[in-house]
């Protein structure tokens, strides 16, 4: 996603009725992956699959109000050891709590209650929450993408897939003890 696009996008859900704790207002929202293709996230590229899906509630909390943004999306991105496509499907809800009043959540809120506090400046009739919408999608990524947890990655003297069938070199026999020295170059004094 490029901030041009980022641009396009905007997420507003309606405020409830001021006063009344019951009542509750909804968004949902669908992205289509023709609308956003992509969204690289430490210099790893998602692709959307799915269309990317927003659901957010709101509700008064006393004087503040309380967003649930759901965010839910099928994504495409390259295995960190094979570079083979691995399918991500997320599906995480976050709390947001707005609020008019500077609000240092204490050290005891901050542990039990798992919720960002966003300081607006007034009510509207609809609040933005675009902002909180792209943080959460960002937040559900995972740090790492993996096709399979036991991925053998790339042979290392030549560069096939070792997921599969045996590339055949002989190069993908090292012992698993000595894996963690792969990527170290070791420099032959006889060059
Ligand atoms: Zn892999
Ligand atoms: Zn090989």
């Amino acid at each position: 996603m490029t901030d041009r696009e980022r641009l396009l996008f905007k997420f507003e859900l309606e405020t409830p009725e001021t006063g009344n704790p019951d009542d509750e207002t909804c968004l949902r929202a669908e992205v289509p992956p023709g609308d956003l293709d992509k969204i690289v996230f430490g210099g790893q590229a998602f692709h959307f699959v799915s269309p990317f899906v927003v659901e957010a509630r709101a509700r008064w909390a006393d004087e503040d109000l309380e967003v649930t943004v759901r965010v839910s999306a099928v994504l495409s991105s390259p295995c960190s050891r094979c570079l083979e496509p691995s399918r991500i499907e997320i599906l995480e809800d976050f709390l947001y709590l707005y609020s008019l009043r500077d609000k240092e959540p204490s050290e005891e809120d901050a542990l039990e209650e798992d919720f960002r506090v966003v300081r607006i400046e007034s009510w509207r009739r609809f609040m933005d929450i675009t902002d909180q919408v792209w943080e959460s999608l960002i937040l559900s990524l995972p740090l790492k993408v993996l096709c399979s947890p036991g991925c053998r990655g790339l042979c290392p003297r030549c560069g096939k897939p070792l997921n599969g069938e045996s590339c055949g070199c002989g190069g993908e026999e090292t012992d698993p003890r000595l894996e963690k020295l792969a990527g170290i170059k070791i420099e032959d004094p006889s060059e």
